[in-house]
């Protein structure tokens, strides 16, 4: 059902709105998800004219991609009359009176009830002084909904994470903010719900007495490209594992949810990142391994520390390796790998979950013969989405021998196509008011207690850096970090 709404975009000359906003709404437009009763202020210190804003949304969707002459079409010049441009300095209350009244205005024009989202696509320095000015410039209605979205990074330790909550909350309750967690809004991340509780077979293997390890890998191919300047000032750690990486650990471990809905969801993943163990300062250093690019083999590529904007002597990680321990029920003792980084072999987001090894195989013909491959369910996330179970079979040969196959499933590129994008799945969450994908308070506060001790760890001891060569899978200490429990990372690519 079409929904009436007013979208407020601070931040709408960004890259972000640029990217990923506009082309979401043209997407939602085209479904027929938003129609005729809505309409979206973009807000940010230029002084544009809403004709010029309109270009600039066309050009948008224009750069999207698929379907080139949509851009044209009577339809994206409908959509980009629904925009309105507003220069506005974050900082300056009486820019928040001028907003108000085009909000008024435009609520009246396109009947949008009331109902009001406020996109915060701007540097979470500016978040406490919009949220405090929409509160007291009376921009938040009281005869519709009004619901805040922001971006990561949230906060740069728990500290400053409890600030920044404690800001928006002078404004917003818990039920009205909207964190977004892209991954969370990717398919393939929430199909692991349906995965595990859809299947009686996967959801009965999947604990303790089954489960030898998991291992999650998100890798990058690209470096620091433009973005050193944030870059510099986060790192792996706190760009990739504090948020996306802590957040599937969360979805792989939670116990069942009674139904799927977003409160029991929300308690079932909070309980999950609890039962993982905090480390002391001593287990940081033994679980947590850091590593940064080193040219690469062909000494084509520059270093980090040689990339535009980046110190000469940076102590910041590109690559986090990591072993989590959970205490939950039905997993604990079963150790959870994670591993991110830039300029790493392949780009590509996997997770492996590795069975126990047979108990005892019947098929051994020789001592040295004892061992049969383990069984191997591997998520794929992206670019590739799809599923691949590992399990041995008879090697067709005379005698009986037993060799491992790759059971497959991946999702075509038509398939794919047609799932929606993360942004677009988001926004229209946001719209229906269903928080299922965005990530709690309490989520987010827990996560930094589990990386903050790791970084505070790092942060007391200069790093040997640079450490790994562009184009391979990280720092020898990540390969050791398994090896010393007698296990080897199931991705393992060579470029
Ligand atoms: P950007 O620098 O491209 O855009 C920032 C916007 O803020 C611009 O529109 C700018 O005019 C506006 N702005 C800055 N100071 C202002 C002020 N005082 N008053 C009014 N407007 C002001 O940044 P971005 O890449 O669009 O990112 C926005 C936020 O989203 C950041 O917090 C970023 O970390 C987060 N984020 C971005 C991406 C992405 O793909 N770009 C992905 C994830 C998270």
């Amino acid at each position: 059902m079409a929904q009436s709404a007013l979208f407020i975009i601070f931040g709408g000359t960004g890259d972000l709105a640029y990217r990923k906003l506009y082309p979401s709404l043209f997407r939602l437009y085209e479904k027929g998800y938003l129609k005729d009763d809505f309409a979206v202020i973009g807000t940010a210190r230029r002084p544009w004219t809403d004709e010029h804003y309109h270009e600039v949304v066309m050009n948008a969707i224009a750069d999207d991609g698929h379907e080139s002459d949509r851009t044209n079409s009577e339809l994206a010049h409908k959509f980009a009359s629904h925009f309105y441009y507003q220069s506005h300095n974050v900082n300056d209350t009486e820019h928040y009176v001028a907003l108000r009244n085009l909000a008024d205005k435009l609520d009246a024009k396109y009947n949008l009830k009331g109902n009001r989202i406020y996109y915060l696509a701007m540097a979470p320095r500016f978040f406490g002084t919009i949220a405090g000015h929409l509160k007291s410039e009376k921009l938040i209605t009281d005869h519709g909904y009004n619901r805040l979205i922001i971006e990561k990074p949230f906060g740069r330790d728990l500290q400053t994470a409890k600030d920044l909550n404690d800001a928006i909350s002078a404004a917003f309750s818990e039920e009205q903010i909207y964190r977004i967690d892209h991954y969370l809004g990717k398919e393939a991340i929430q199909s692991i719900a349906a995965l595990r509780f859809g299947n009686e077979v996967i959801g009965s293997l999947w604990n303790k007495a089954h489960i030898d390890n998991i291992q999650i890998t998100l890798a990058e191919s690209l470096g620091v490209e433009e973005r050193a300047g944030y870059y510099e000032t986060a790192g792996a750690l706190r760009d990739m594992v504090q948020n996306h990486i802590l957040q599937i650990v969360s979805l792989l471990t939670m116990e069942e949810p009674k139904a799927y809905t977003a409160s029991e969801l929300r308690d079932r993943k909070v309980e999950a990142l609890r039962n993982i163990k905090i480390y002391s300062p001593e287990e940081a250093l033994q679980n947590f391994v850091r590593g940064q690019y080193g040219e690469d083999a062909d000494h084509e590529q520059l270093d980090y520390r040689h990339e535009e904007g980046t110190d000469e002597n940076s102590q910041i990680e590109t690559f986090v390796a990591g072993k989590l321990e959970t205490e939950s029920p039905s997993l604990a003792g079963v150790p959870i790998y994670v591993r991110t980084g830039k300029r790493l072999a392949q780009k590509s987001t996997q997770i492996s979950i590795v069975f126990k090894d047979l108990k005892q195989n019947i098929f051994a013909n020789s001592e040295s013969d004892t061992k049969l491959a383990q069984n191997v369910l591997t998520l794929f996330i992206e670019p590739d989405q799809g599923y691949r179970f590992d399990i041995n079979v008879k090697s067709g040969e005379q005698s009986y021998g037993v060799m491992p196959i790759h059971l497959d499933y991946h999702k075509s590129a038509a398939k794919k196509a047609k799932v929606p994008e993360a942004y677009e799945k988001l926004i229209h969450d946001a719209l229906d008011g269903n928080r299922t994908n965005f990530a709690h308070w309490h989520e987010v506060a827990q996560a930094w207690r589990i990386v903050d001790v790791v970084r505070k760890t790092w942060d007391k001891q200069d790093a040997d850096f640079p450490n790994y060569v562009s184009g391979t899978m990280g720092p020898e200490a990540a390969e050791e970090l398994l090896r010393r429990d007698h296990r080897t990372w199931v991705y393992n690519p060579k470029r």
